[in-house]
């Protein structure tokens, strides 16, 4: 059974086990919650840069188309308006427009219409049959607003080639100032969705050109129903309403609910802007695996250090019990070797220490007295007519007599150093180191006493209770145990003679 001391060791171990793995956990959740935020936010930043990047490419982009479209109208008016609309110019001029037609993939079609809106010139390689363009916006804006400029009207399907097209246009002023017709350059939309096409802006991503009025120009994910679509309450002309241009925001979509990062970017002094979006759950698919790969780790890693605490509690829990059975058993052994020895030294009847205790008990005082001259002595006490009580009263009565004898003179180890011993029979004995010769035999004439005053009956003797005799003899220097012992017994004898209870100090 473990003790108590043992019970609280073993807790505090397995207390500081189960610490030191809870504190492992926390630490390693604690680092991998912090790399994940972290490198969330690496993620982010850099899905910011991407999506700033698009749009600032988107709009580079389509500044470059509108500018290269530009300066040909510029080119053309400023002929027309030069050098008037002769045939020869018409034809020089209409050369000049299919080669920049050509060169410019972002051209559907240039255009020169009079002030009715006929066709003056064109790069189409035939005439639309009653071609007139005075109905269009542009030409009725351009017709009451001399000093318009460059005009970037709401996308058209094209008369001449049917496709969709965002018309660029410039006036034509006659020599006096008055409107004299209109320069058309159309962009083709589907320029601007191939290589929105091309852009890397993921499944949920989205861009778009509009125009600051509040209709879009081209868009990816396309449709062609996209095409001149009002952005009225859409979250793209919300966020440029709100913040202007040339912001990167954060927006949740209310068409499809998901969060978007937004960048958006006027193109030029045109008033047209280039939105670049994509989706934040989407740039985040890749740390997201990672971190259900990280937390899967952990939980194994959490998992496995429990076990291995669990087991090295267990350990702790065994091996201190065993320590304890350990101890247990020493502590056993230590009282039995105790009693052992006790046993060995103590008289088994008395409980006096025996003989063998006694013989080295006196060799060590007579060797501490003899080195440091100090004062020894040694008292023989016999029991006087002993035979006669056991006679008298049996022998088992004599054992009991014996006892209260010898009990009586262990009262006189006053010191430590003092020693009542059972010598042999129903003799004893008291070693008194410190003491001399008269002050023991003082001592024995108490011992004496003692014994008469315990008043055992000894009928035989004809005395009133049972008596000892004792010899004291006083070391010398010199003196060996034996010569010690001798002359105690030598004055033991002379108690004796001279007619018993009585004591005798050796000459
Ligand atoms: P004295 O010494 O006065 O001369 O007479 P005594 O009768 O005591 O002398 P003796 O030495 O002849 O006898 C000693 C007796 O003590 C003999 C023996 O029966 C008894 N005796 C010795 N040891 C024991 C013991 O352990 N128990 C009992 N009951 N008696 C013992
Ligand atoms: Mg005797
Ligand atoms: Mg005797």
């Amino acid at each position: 059974m473990m003790n108590i001391g043992t019970k609280e060791r073993a807790s505090a171990l397995v207390g500081m086990t189960v610490l030191l793995v809870g504190l492992s956990c926390l630490t390693l959740i604690g680092f991998d919650v912090w790399r994940c935020l972290s490198e969330r936010s690496v993620q982010l930043r850099e899905v910011h840069a991407s999506v700033r990047n698009l749009a600032k490419a988107m709009q580079i982009h389509a500044q470059n188309a509108i500018d290269e479209a530009d300066l040909v109208l510029v080119g053309v008016v400023e002929r027309i308006e030069t050098d008037g609309t002769g045939p020869a110019v018409l034809a020089r001029t209409e050369r000049l427009m299919k080669l920049r037609k050509q060169a410019l993939p972002q051209l559907d079609g240039l255009f020169v219409f009079d002030r009715e809106g006929r066709w003056l010139a064109f790069s189409q390689p035939a005439l639309v049959a009653n071609a007139n363009n005075a109905d269009r916006d542009y030409f009725i804006r351009h017709e009451r607003d001399a000093a318009a400029g460059l005009l970037i009207g709401a996308p058209v399907r094209s008369r001449s080639t049917g496709h969709l097209v965002i018309p660029l246009t410039r006036a034509i002023n006659a020599p006096d100032g008055s409107f004299a017709g209109v320069a058309l350059a159309m962009l083709r939309v589907d320029y601007f969705t191939r290589f929105y096409d091309e852009l890397d802006i993921g499944h949920d991503g989205a861009v778009a050109l509009a125009a600051t009025e509040g209709y879009l120009l081209a868009r990816r994910p396309f449709s062609p129903s996209y095409v001149g679509k009002s952005l009225a309450g859409s979250q793209l002309l919300e966020t440029v309403r709100k913040y202007g241009t040339g912001v990167t925001k954060e927006i949740r979509s209310a068409q499809d609910g998901v969060v978007r990062l937004n960048s958006i970017m006027r193109v030029g002094d045109y008033p047209l802007f280039v939105g670049a979006a994509m989706s934040k759950d989407e740039s985040l698919v890749e740390w997201r695996s990672n971190t259900i790969v990280h937390v899967v780790c952990d939980l194994g890693f959490v998992l496995l250090l429990t076990l291995l605490g669990l087991q090295l509690a267990r350990r702790v829990r065994e091996t201190e019990r065993a320590r304890a059975q350990l101890v247990d058993a020493h502590e056993a052994l230590e009282r039995l070797n105790r009693d052992l020895e006790r046993q060995a030294l103590s008289d088994g009847l008395t409980g006096l220490a025996n003989r063998r205790h006694f013989d080295m008990r006196l060799a060590h005082e007579c060797a501490m007295a003899a080195q440091q001259g100090t004062p020894l002595a040694l008292l023989l006490i016999d029991i006087d007519h002993f035979k006669y009580y056991n006679d008298e009263f049996g022998h088992q009565s004599g054992d009991a007599c014996l006892q209260r004898v010898a009990a009586t003179i262990r009262s006189f180890e006053t010191d430590p150093s003092c020693v009542a011993a059972r010598y042999g029979g129903e003799e004893l004995a008291l070693i008194l180191p410190g003491i001399d010769g008269l002050a023991a035999s003082g001592i024995a004439d108490k011992v004496r006493e003692a014994v008469a005053a315990l008043g055992i009956p000894n009928p035989r003797t004809g005395r009133a209770a049972l008596t000892v005799s004792i010899g004291v003899a006083n070391f010398r220097a010199n003196d060996t145990p034996r010569e010690l012992i001798a002359r105690s017994d030598a004055a033991l004898y002379n108690a004796k003679s001279c007619g018993r209870d009585a004591v005798r100090l050796a000459a």
